[in-house]
């Protein structure tokens, strides 16, 4: 078949990847010069299926509301709430029943199982390094951050997900660079989790992609959809800034050189949107809306300090601040520091208050590890839905398959969706319970 994919964010290429080894004619379009320059640029990098699972919880609205009035809150309502974020507020509070969460999660859990083996699956054929460490512990500062903790080990244990509940000696064994000054309880530990960058894995698969044929067309923005037995794209040629807010030390690719397109003809056997929050544009024309909001969150990244070529402090693998809900992510040779969850407001203003929880907490447990001179900061969008799991499958028009609304783990769920994606468009039953997962759910 000719497969149009529209997207190339982790989801977009790991969905081309996938459908090009089936043996599908695919071309992608983006409207950026490079993969990964949206949601999927400087992410935290974690991959932790235990820890998939949906924003929308029993209990959530009065933690979210207590939350909000910290100073290093972890969640923050910008003023200029329009009425779609306030619909989007509303769905997602609705979501917030235990029956819901309990099938939302399970369907996320399954999902983001199935996408870590998936992902080992590509990593050994393929050979891809992409900064990858195993590893990932949650750190509890008090006995009340672990009293407070308590139902989500209830819930890990369940779901039959390995986890150690460790006293903080433990934890300073796993990572010997904690500060001791900064008093810390307890942790959870999960060995089978990992980091890593999800950026590079990103262009490493486009190159495996490319061989394997697909047409990457960059700079190119897809106005339009119809629907039929012959999909069409209508699209233009666009200039797109590069994500620039974080450049330096993350180039390592030649982001901007323009690639051939695919010719005059724009109609395909199938179209797979994977354009995350560019989807409700395309969709909305047709009757679908989608209730897809951004969530907005930071990161900061600065080298570690080196002696002697290696770094000399820093984290070893993945770290979760509880209190915060702040990560902290070793990339190759870099820290990472990502968190806060911030509805409304203008996408392109970096929040301060934001930024120093990230800072605050990089100094709390890893003080002078990094060259904070040479920190980069970067603001993105986690295109979410108010329950949770993401949209995989036929989204009811004609020719038209979506793979979208990842929110806080696109990265994590990435290669399982597109595996499930490529099999149910090819007509084959999914590795995968679909439930709680289909487009269904939100027409
Ligand atoms: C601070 C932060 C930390 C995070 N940490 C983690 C983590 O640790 N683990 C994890 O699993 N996830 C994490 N996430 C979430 C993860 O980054 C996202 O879920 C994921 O990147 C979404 O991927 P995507 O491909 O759907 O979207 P994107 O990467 O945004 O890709 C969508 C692409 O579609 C293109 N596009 C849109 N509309 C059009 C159009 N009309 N025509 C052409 N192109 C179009 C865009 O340019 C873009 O490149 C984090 C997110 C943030 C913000």
């Amino acid at each position: 078949m000719r497969v149009a994919v529209i997207g190339a964010g982790i989801v977009g290429v790991t969905t081309a990847y996938e459908l090009a080894a089936d043996g599908h004619q695919v071309t992608v379009f983006e409207r950026r010069g490079t993969v990964a320059a949206e949601a999927s640029f400087a992410n935290a990098g974690v991959v932790a299926p235990g820890y998939v699972t949906p924003w929308a919880a029993p209990g959530m609205p009065g933690k979210v509301l207590r939350m909000l009035l910290a100073r290093h809150a972890p969640v923050r309502l910008r003023p200029t709430l329009d009425p779609a974020t306030l619909g989007w507020l509303w769905r997602w509070w609705r979501a917030c029943d235990p029956a819901v969460w309990r099938e939302r999660r399970q369907a996320m859990l399954g999902l983001a199982q199935f996408s870590r083996a998936r992902l080992h699956e590509l990593v050994a054929r393929l050979k891809l390094d992409y900064e990858r460490r195993d590893g990932y512990l949650v750190l509890l500062r008090t006995a009340h951050d672990l009293k407070l903790a308590r139902p989500g080990l209830k819930a890990l244990a369940d779901a039959g997900v390995r986890f150690h509940l460790v006293d903080a000696a433990r934890c300073r064994e796993i990572e010997p660079d904690l500060n001791p000054e900064t008093p810390l309880h307890a942790g959870i530990h999960l060995a089978d989790a990992e980091v890593g960058n999800c950026r590079q894995f990103a262009h490493l698969l486009r190159n495996e992609a490319q061989r394997a044929g697909v047409n990457f067309v960059f700079h190119t923005e897809v106005d339009r959809i119809e629907p039929g037995t012959r999909p069409r794209v209508v699209r233009r040629s666009v200039v797109v800034g590069e994500a620039t807010r974080l450049s330096q030390a993350d180039d390592l690719f030649d982001a901007t050189r323009p690639l051939a397109d695919d010719g005059a003809d724009d109609s395909f056997d199938a179209v797979v949107i994977c354009a995350a929050l560019g989807a409700t544009a395309l969709l909305r024309p047709h009757g679908l809306r989608l209730p897809l909001q951004p969530v907005y969150g930071y990161s900061i990244t600065a080298p570690l300090r080196q002696h002697h070529g290696h770094p000399d402090h820093g984290p070893q693998a993945a770290l979760m601040d509880e209190r915060y809900k702040v990560a902290i992510s070793r990339i190759g040779n870099r820290v990472r520091v990502a968190g806060s969850a911030e509805i409304g407001g203008p996408a392109e203003r970096m929040n301060p208050a934001s930024l120093d929880t990230l800072y605050k907490v990089l100094h709390d447990w890893f003080p002078g590890a990094a060259h904070l001179s040479q920190m980069q900061r970067w603001k993105g969008a986690r295109p979410m839905l108010p329950d949770g799991p993401p949209l995989l499958g036929a989204s009811g028009l004609e020719g038209i398959w979506l793979n979208l609304g990842h929110g806080s783990s696109g990265w994590a769920l990435s290669c399982g969706s597109a595996r499930v994606l490529a099999d149910v468009l090819g007509d084959r039953p999914a590795a995968v319970d679909l439930r709680g997962l289909t487009p269904a759910r939100w027409r």
